[in-house]
């Protein structure tokens, strides 16, 4: 599997909860994952490779156009794609979606939008939404979801939070299931 996402959304703190030892750079920095990463996670019958690539984004450098490619090919080569994005950080959000008042619901990270239409259909992508831990009212993430469940089809959406191990397990079945 290959974890695809924009930076710091969480893909390496997955990568390392998923193999229970660190192994990918964590950091609020983003693209500190320069290279993919190769871990194997022996997962009930299954044994998964575990990709964690660049994230992927819109190039203003070299060294990010290469890290682009490079994580395009990984994601190419894979069996399933994980495509990781996180919950909205709740300081930023607006005051009338943390008040629940009326109006557009919390929308997809525009660059999410290039990435997923960048992903092609070969092969199936398990939709994971991390840091699901930063938002207290769980209820505001539905139109959220709902909103990315309507723009291509997903063999799973998994709502977790990487940073508690909470919901890791369940990317791993839903890969499991795939392969
Ligand atoms: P990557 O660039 O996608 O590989 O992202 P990282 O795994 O390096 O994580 C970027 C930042 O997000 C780090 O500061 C992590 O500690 C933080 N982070 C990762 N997962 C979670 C999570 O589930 N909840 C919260 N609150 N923060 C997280
Ligand atoms: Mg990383």
């Amino acid at each position: 599997m290959a974890l695809v996402g924009r930076p710091n959304v969480g893909k390496s703190t997955l990568l390392n909860a998923a193999l229970g030892h660190p192994l990918a750079i964590v950091s609020p920095t983003p693209q500190t994952t320069r290279d993919a990463i190769l871990g194997v996670v022996h997962h009930g019958p299954a044994e998964i490779a575990l990709l964690d690539t660049p994230g992927l984004h819109r190039p203003r450098t070299e060294l990010g156009r290469v890290m682009n490619q490079a994580a395009r090919e990984a994601a190419r080569g894979a069996d399933v794609i994980v495509f990781v994005t996180e919950a909205p950080d709740p300081a930023r959000l607006p005051r009338r979606v943390k008040e629940g008042e009326d109006g557009p619901p919390l929308a997809p990270h525009p660059s999410d939008l290039t990435l997923l239409a960048d992903l092609g259909s070969e092969a199936p992508v398990v939709f994971v939404l991390n840091k699901v831990d930063r938002m207290r009212d769980k209820a505001l993430l539905l139109p959220l979801l709902d909103a990315f469940a309507k723009l291509r089809e997903f063999a799973a959406i998994v709502p977790i939070s990487a940073l508690r191990e909470d919901g890791v397990q369940r990317v791993l079945d839903e890969v499991a299931k795939l392969c």
